[in-house]
């Protein structure tokens, strides 16, 4: 029985590490949108630039365009005979010069609002750059953490069957057949009073006195095997569901 505690010991570390193996990746995962969404910022902030960009350019393309139209009036007063086609000619002038001016003003506003893009561009870049560093950084970290749950869990697998050899075949074998039924949960477990310690059922007198009697039994209910902890020598380190290494 006690070989088969210590064999019980090495399957549940067993299960951690491989428990650990599987819930050490999401980490990962999670620090990859991170990543992901500081990429995004990044991309976001360099298109408030180019966006700001855009628009300067456009509006002096805009200032171009209006000034050949006025160009344009200005040739034909030098042929106009009619006093009132003159007057409407330089009130269009105008008109189009005060757009122009406003537009002008737009530009100043715009190229101020370009620079100070430029400063928070660079320095959010600086500080995104550090972010993502340190994310990889973490990275490393967990690729260890992981490979070490994986060195263990090969550790224990390799103590595995010179334990499961000093194991009563008998014992041994109804062991692994609530193994791979009930997958992980403990196969043998101590009686606490008069019920079993894995289901919390009572376990009928009989059975209880052939337990304490050093008899190999069963749970009637949930197929555990039962021992009684005065029977078995506290030599064993209790299982704790700790990983070592
Ligand atoms: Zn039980």
């Amino acid at each position: 029985m006690k070989n088969l505690l210590k064999l019980q010991e090495l399957d549940l570390e067993i299960e951690k590490c491989l428990e650990r193996e599987k819930e050490i990746p999401k980490r990962k995962t999670k620090l990859e949108v991170q990543i992901q969404r500081l990429r995004a910022e990044l991309e976001e902030r360099h298109k408030k630039l180019k966006d700001l960009q855009l628009e300067q350019r456009t509006l002096e393309k805009d200032i171009e365009q209006v000034q050949n139209q006025i160009q344009k009036y200005q040739q034909q007063l030098l042929s106009v005979k009619k006093n009132e086609e003159y007057q409407a000619l330089l009130h269009e002038i105008e008109t189009l010069k005060k757009q122009i001016s406003l537009k002008e003003e737009r530009i100043i506003s715009v190229m101020m609002e370009i620079d100070e893009a430029k400063v928070s561009l660079a320095e959010d870049e600086k500080r995104i750059q550090n972010e993502i560093k340190g994310i990889e950084k973490e990275f490393s970290v967990i690729d260890e953490e992981l490979a070490k749950a994986v060195r263990v869990r090969k550790e224990k697998e390799a103590q595995r069957s010179p334990q499961a050899a000093l194991v009563e075949p008998d014992l041994l074998a109804q062991y692994e057949r609530f193994r791979s039924r009930k997958k992980s949960a403990l196969g043998v477990v101590p009686l606490r009073g008069e019920h079993c310690s894995g289901c919390n059922m009572a376990v009928p007198p009989q059975l209880v006195n052939e337990v304490l009697a050093g008899k190999v039994r069963a749970c009637n209910h949930c197929g555990r095997i039962l021992y009684s902890l005065d029977k078995v020598e506290r030599n064993i380190a209790p299982v704790t569901g700790e990983m070592r290494g």
